[in-house]
C-alpha cells in the first residue's frame, strides 16, 4: 500500500516535470509502441496478456495529451527528413503498433483516422491474412483445452514434450498463471524455429481448438494505406527472435525476406524494421543495416536527430501502466 503511494507520488512528479514539458535546443522524437487495441468488454480482453493490450478509450486519451506537447509525425517521414537534413518539429511523437493484430484495424484505425494521427504498423509478413498464431498464444490455447479431463487423452509424444519442460500436467496448479509463465520462460531458451517444430506433437489437440484469425489481411492493410495515415514497416517473416537464430540464411530470410514480402504484397517501399521481442545481436543488426534506413528496439527512452537511426528507442505502452493521464505522462516523461 505504502509502496503504491510512493510510486504514485513519483508518477505525479514525473508527469509534471518530464521531458515532454521542456523545450530542447535539439529536435527530439518520442516513439510509442503499442500491440493490441481492444475494448474492455471484448471476449478476449481478460484472457489476453496484460502487457499487450490498450483500450481504444485509453489510446484516445493518449492522443489528446500528446497533442498538447508534440507534433505527430509518421516515423518513415521523420527518418527520411533527418537523413536528408530537412527540418523536423522540435518535439515530435510517432505512434507504432507491433505484429499486425486485426484489432488495430477494428479499433485503432478508426481513432487514428478520426484524430488525423499518423502511425506505423510493423508487420509479420508470413502471417498476413492467415489464421496462424504466435507460439505463446498456441501454448495457452493448448493448455486451456487440456486442462481438466482432457489431459488424459494426451499422446505419449505430447506427454514427453511437457516432461521436457518440467510441466506437470497432472498437477492442476501447473495451469495457473505462474505455471504457464514458467513454461513460457523455459521455452524461450530455445529458438522460435525449434519451438514451432516441436509443437507438431500437438497436431491432434490443436485441430480440435477453434480459433479466429488475429492478424490483418491484405484488403485491410490496403484500405489503411489508402487513408494516408498508416504506413508499414517489417517485423520479420515469422516473428523469430533474431538473437536465437544460428543459421545465417534463415536470419537473412527473416529480416530481408519480410521487407520484400511486404513491398510485393502492398506495393510500398519498406524502410523501417522492428525487432521482435526487442531481441538482436551484432549479426542481426548487420543484416538490418543492409536493408533498412531505421529500426526500432524496445530500449526505453527518447531519440534526437543525432540518435543511431538503426537502434531507435521506444516506450512501450499497455493499459496497466498508462490508463490515466498521470501514469501516461509519467511513462513518457523520460524520468522513470
Ligand atoms: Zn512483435
Amino acid at each position: 500500500m505504502l509502496k503504491r503511494k510512493i510510486k504514485r507520488v513519483f508518477e505525479h512528479v514525473a508527469a509534471k516535470f518530464g521531458r515532454h514539458e521542456r523545450r530542447s535546443s535539439d529536435p527530439e522524437l518520442l516513439i510509442l509502441g503499442y500491440h493490441r487495441i481492444i475494448p474492455l468488454n471484448h471476449p478476449e480482453f481478460q484472457s489476453m496478456e496484460p502487457g499487450m493490450r490498450v483500450q481504444p478509450a485509453t489510446l484516445e486519451m493518449h492522443i489528446k495529451i500528446l497533442r498538447q506537447h508534440f507534433d505527430f509525425v509518421d516515423l518513415n517521414d521523420w527518418v527520411s527528413r533527418v537523413t536528408n537534413r530537412l527540418p523536423v518539429p522540435n518535439k515530435a511523437v510517432a505512434l507504432t503498433f507491433d505484429d499486425g493484430w486485426v484489432d488495430n484495424y477494428e479499433y485503432a484505425y478508426p481513432v487514428l483516422k478520426r484524430e488525423k494521427v499518423p502511425a506505423t504498423i510493423f508487420l509479420v509478413s508470413s502471417m498476413i491474412g492467415t489464421d496462424s498464431q504466435f507460439w505463446p498464444e498456441r501454448i495457452s490455447g493448448i493448455l486451456s483445452y487440456i486442462k481438466g479431463e482432457k489431459r488424459a487423452g494426451l499422446g505419449k509424444e505430447a506427454l514427453k514434450w511437457f516432461e521436457q519442460y518440467q510441466f506437470d500436467v497432472n498437477n492442476s496448479r501447473s495451469f495457473d498463471e505462474a505455471g504457464v509463465n514458467a513454461l513460457i520462460l523455459r521455452l524461450k531458451e530455445k529458438s522460435d524455429d525449434e519451438i514451432y517444430k516441436s509443437l507438431t506433437v500437438f497436431a491432434d489437440v490443436e485441430c480440435k481448438i477453434p480459433h479466429l484469425a488475429h492478424i490483418m489481411n491484405k484488403a485491410q492493410l490496403l484500405e489503411m494505406k489508402a487513408s494516408g495515415f498508416i504506413s508499414f514497416g517489417a517485423h520479420t517473416k515469422r516473428h523469430f527472435r533474431l538473437d536465437k537464430i544460428s543459421d545465417y540464411a534463415l536470419l537473412e530470410d527473416e529480416i530481408l525476406g519480410s521487407k520484400s514480402d511486404l513491398e510485393g504484397l502492398l506495393d510500398i517501399t519498406v524502410s523501417g524494421f522492428c525487432y521482435p521481442n526487442g531481441s538482436f545481436d551484432n549479426k542481426a543488426a548487420g543484416v538490418v543495416k543492409r536493408g533498412f534506413q531505421y529500426s526500432c528496439t524496445t530500449r526505453k527512452g527518447w531519440n534526437s536527430t543525432k540518435s543511431d537511426l538503426l537502434l531507435l528507442n521506444r516506450i512501450l505502452l499497455h493499459d496497466d501502466v498508462s490508463h490515466d493521464p498521470v501514469s501516461f505522462k509519467a511513462r513518457i516523461s523520460g524520468l522513470i
